[in-house]
């Protein structure tokens, strides 16, 4: 069975979740050996194990966190021409793209980006990938035809599912050429973050959209409910370019893409850029006070409603219930 490598994304010792969503569609076409760059391999192991994870290969050499980019396409590169495996998967993150395309380019690779879903080609021909465009309204279907498919796959397009495996963890040789080692890293700032969840990780979201009218109300109105649930803050692009949330909490085609268990879309009329980024939540909540907002037409359920009385009466009652 052909060996599918799959870059993981972690931070320090803890494997974010669209590690395990790349193991599970790794699974489907071959089996899976994860790339590890930098410290805290050894503590991961287990996870990817769990989640089909054949081998680790660790690669932990000086220096390596220190340079960007390059230290990983010059990693996978070698690995590529050690194991000839079926396909190298990646988090289409901007990291991700930027690694997937310079080993293409490195490997005489054909590259596939910003995919959400994978399934096995016919006659062993390679992995078919699709990938949504115009907001979601068109579905492509490709495939790699020169050298090894490299793809670069979008947080939340599966659900990770366990498989365990051997996950035998193997120690390899960082080396880059002094050439790609030019942009260094020399300083580090590590971005405050509340206890909020992760934004493409957490399984509950509220976003506020262009209705929730300014940053004062996200902080009166939208992160209490957050708090309350224990979810992630989300924001249309609305809300971002207006300045109101910053860019990074973007939920849509040109932001994060979520899939979380509960998604609630506050003052968000659902234009089909912003569906694009989470439709594909498994259950979907809207405050709206249009009836006829297109976001309803995605609503498992929704209150139409001024969300300034709305808002408030929920995260009482919340409180309420987690008291009793
Ligand atoms: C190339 C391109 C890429 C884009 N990418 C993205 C993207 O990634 N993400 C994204 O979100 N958008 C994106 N957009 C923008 C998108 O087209 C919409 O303009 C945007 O999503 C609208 O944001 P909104 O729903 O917050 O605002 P609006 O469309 O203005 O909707 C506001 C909603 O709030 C409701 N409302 C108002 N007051 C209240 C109240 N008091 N209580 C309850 N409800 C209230 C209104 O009824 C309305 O439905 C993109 C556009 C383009 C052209």
């Amino acid at each position: 069975m052909a060996k599918i490598l799959v870059l993981a994304e972690h931070s320090g010792e803890s494997v974010k979740k669209v590690t395990l969503e790349l193991l599970t569609l790794a699974r489907r076409f071959g089996e899976p050996s994860v790339v590890w760059l930098g410290p805290g391999a050894e503590a991961g192991r287990e996870r990817l194990a769990e989640y089909g994870a054949a081998t680790v290969y660790a690669a932990d050499g000086e220096g390596l966190a220190d340079y960007v980019i390059t230290p990983a396409v010059g990693v996978l590169a070698d690995l590529v021409s050690e194991v000839s495996p079926g396909a190298v998967l990646l988090a289409a993150t901007g990291d991700g793209k930027e690694i997937a395309g310079r080993l293409a380019v490195r490997t005489g690779s054909g590259v596939l980006t910003d995919v959400v879903g994978l399934t096995p080609g016919e006659d062993g021909s390679g992995p078919v990938a699709e990938q949504s465009i115009f907001g979601g309204a068109i579905t492509v279907r490709s495939r790699v035809r020169t050298g090894t498919p490299i793809i670069a796959v979008r947080p939340n397009s599966t659900t990770p599912e366990p498989a365990p495996a051997a996950g035998e963890l193997r120690q390899i040789a960082a080396q880059s050429p002094e050439q790609s080692l030019a942009a260094r890293i020399t300083d580090r700032v590590v971005q405050e973050r509340g206890e909020r969840p992760d934004l493409t990780e957490a399984s509950i979201v509220v976003s506020g959209g262009r209705g929730v009218n300014g940053t004062e109300n996200f902080t009166r109105y939208i992160e209490p409910l957050a708090d309350a649930l224990g979810a992630a803050v989300g924001a249309s692009r609305a809300v971002t370019d207006a300045g109101w949330y910053p860019h990074q909490f973007q939920v849509g085609q040109t932001g994060k893409t979520v899939s979380p268990q509960l998604y609630v879309a506050v003052g968000i009329s659902g234009a089909i850029q912003h569906r694009a980024g989470m439709q594909t939540s498994k259950t979907i909540m809207v405050i709206n006070k249009d009836p006829e907002a297109p976001i309803f037409e995605l609503a498992d359920f929704g209150v139409v409603g001024d969300l300034f009385t709305v808002v408030p009466q929920l995260v009482e009652e919340i409180g309420r219930r987690k008291e009793s």
